[in-house]
């Protein structure tokens, strides 16, 4: 996979890109990662990627000429067909099932706003809107790296145990239930026998029946949309019992 990343302020990538995952795949040429600064298709001695909003009010917004001459570049230098992906607080709200959706793609391009936003215009050349909650940072550089961070971990080849991946939280439509590494016991509080008797029919049950008992208790939306087995049900009833409620 390509991505390429449009930014005013490249020197926020430094670090998270060049870590962990994201550097070893980047090494193993599983993910071509550039950063590109937006500075270099503005025109004029200055450079200048923002200007006064049209109607008045507070603050800048970014132009769209070298929004546009940018991803035009970035389009025919790079594999087709591309998403390029405007991160915006008014986009559609980030999830797993996105993030396994980009997985797929071989170009991935992403429009990082500052000040108050990119000129309407800019949109005409977007195929997709990210937000990645409901609040606003100072640009879109962070929910960037959200975004590529969930996304290359998903990159088949990626991940040392790709069934790790399969079983994450949401991937499944349930949260993640309770893990534990050593010592057995800390401060008193033991490691759930089960998870030491070897007995691996066992072990996949009392798994399922935790990741059912933490969405119930933690997001019981998602069980309303999680598709649920005959024996899913069997351990909700006996969460249920066990904790006294339904
Ligand atoms: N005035 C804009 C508004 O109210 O929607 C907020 C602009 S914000 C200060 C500047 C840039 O940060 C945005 O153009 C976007 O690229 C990015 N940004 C801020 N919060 C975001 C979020 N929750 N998700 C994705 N991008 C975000």
């Amino acid at each position: 996979m390509r991505i390429d990343v449009l930014t005013i302020l490249p020197g926020i990538f430094a670090g998270p890109l060049d870590e962990g995952m994201i550097r070893k795949a980047r090494e193993r040429g599983l993910v071509e990662i550039n950063v590109v600064n937006l500075r270099d298709f503005a025109p004029g001695k200055h450079r200048v990627t923002d200007d006064y909003p049209f109607g008045g009010g507070p603050g800048m917004v970014m132009k769209v000429e070298p929004i546009v001459a940018a991803v035009e570049h970035l389009l025919s230098v790079g594999p087709q067909p591309a998403r390029v992906i405007l991160l915006d607080p008014a986009g559609e709200v980030f999830t797993q099932d996105k993030a396994w959706e980009l997985a797929r793609e071989q170009h991935l391009i992403f429009v990082c706003g500052r000040y108050e936003g990119v000129d309407e215009r800019v949109r005409r050349v977007v195929t997709d809107e990210i937000s990645i909650g409901d609040y606003v940072l100072t640009g879109g550089e962070l929910p960037a790296l959200v975004v590529i961070d969930a996304v290359v971990r998903l990159i088949p080849g990626v991940l040392n145990q790709e069934e790790a991946a399969r079983q994450d939280s949401f991937t499944t439509g349930l949260l993640e239930g309770p893990r534990y590494t050593r010592p057995r016991e800390f401060r008193g509080e033991t490691v759930p026998e089960i998870l030491l008797s070897g007995h691996h029919a066992a072990i996949a049950r009392w798994r399922r029946k935790e990741a059912l008992r933490r969405t119930w208790q933690r997001r019981p939306e998602l069980l309303q949309a999680a598709v649920l087995s005959p024996e899913d049900r069997r351990l909700l009833e006996e969460i249920w019992a066990e904790e006294g409620a339904r």
